[in-house]
């Protein structure tokens, strides 16, 4: 039998499960496919996990870079979460913004094909305070009431102290929120977690959401290419956690969200890129 679906959201990272979260909340049918395993596991819950995870672990997946000539021909490993949450399941937990500067410049880039979406600070402010839950910075740059989980750390170490004392000893100025109007100075950055628990995408957007009839979870589910009619995409193939090949179809759309480097290596292998480089392989 073939489940139908509005909409397919292809991995389940820090974008794919904000996007599923509210497709779901709107009342849409949404499959989310995530190639990686549960978030439920306690190296992913507890801060200091992360130095378990980083040197192989099943939660991440390694990418290798080709030779580069100005790393003296070294190959570079660029790591990705393997895991619902992605790499938010996996990092460091560090909440730090771009500046408000980041997202203006970005919206002049996109503003050519993309006219209808704006990126600049103004659009994408009430995004960040809408999905935070800040336990000490309110006003106009925070949120305090969303699923976000954002915290002071639990524990600074002397050591930390005595390095940011010394860094305004150089003159530099004490910042105590790095999401706030400057950047600039030094201090305890916050972190996505609280009383020492993580706050992954997973926890905060796709949790709440596990018995909404709307929403259909794969996870071990591996997309391999999209699937597309008249010059639409309107499905995808993928392996589930058998290995077995399947194909999914949506009425509405299909959201790419697979990490920086596997969404566009997944819509090139789907035929969709640039021509000369696709020309290359046929
Ligand atoms: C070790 C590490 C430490 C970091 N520390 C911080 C930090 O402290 N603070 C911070 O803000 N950011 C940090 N980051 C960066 C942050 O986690 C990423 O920027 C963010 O997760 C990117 O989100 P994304 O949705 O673009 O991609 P991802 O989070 O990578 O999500 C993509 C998802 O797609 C899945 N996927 C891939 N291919 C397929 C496929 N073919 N089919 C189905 N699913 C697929 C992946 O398994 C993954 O779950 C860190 C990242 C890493 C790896």
């Amino acid at each position: 039998m073939t489940q139908s679906f509005d909409h397919i959201v292809v991995g389940g990272g820090a974008a794919g499960c904000v996007a599923a979260a509210r497709l779901v909340k709107a009342g849409r049918r949404t499959l989310l496919l995530e190639a990686g395993h549960s978030h439920h596991h306690p190296l992913l819950d507890m801060p200091p996990g992360i130095f378990k995870m980083i040197n192989g672990s099943k939660f991440m997946r390694y990418h290798r870079t080709e030779p580069q000539a100005h790393l003296d021909g070294r190959v570079h490993e660029i790591s990705q979460g393997n895991v619902l949450g992605g790499g938010t399941s996996v990092n460091a937990q560090v909440y730090m913004r771009g500046r408000s500067a980041d997202y203006d410049e970005r919206d002049e880039m996109l503003r050519g094909n993309n006219a209808g979406v704006r990126w600049n600070w103004q659009a994408v402010l009430p995004h960040f305070t809408g999905m935070e839950g800040n336990n000490r910075l309110g006003g106009e740059l925070h949120g305090s009431e969303g699923p976000l989980l954002v915290s002071d750390p639990g524990h600074i170490d002397d050591v930390s102290r005595w390095f940011v004392q010394a860094v305004q000893g150089l003159g530099l100025p004490y910042n105590h929120d790095f999401n706030g109007p400057s950047q600039r100075g030094v201090g305890f950055y916050q972190f996505m977690n609280r009383r020492g628990k993580r706050s992954s995408a997973a926890y905060a957007f796709i949790e709440p959401l596990t018995n909404d009839p709307k929403l259909t979870l794969k996870l071990n589910c591996t997309v391999s290419r999209l699937l597309i009619e008249n010059g639409r995409v309107t499905g995808v193939v993928y392996s589930d956690a058998s290995g077995a090949e399947r194909t999914s179809y949506a009425d509405a759309d299909v959201i790419v969200s697979s990490g920086a480097l596997i969404s566009p290596k997944l819509l090139m292998l789907s035929g969709i890129g640039p021509a000369d480089a696709l020309a290359r392989y046929g």
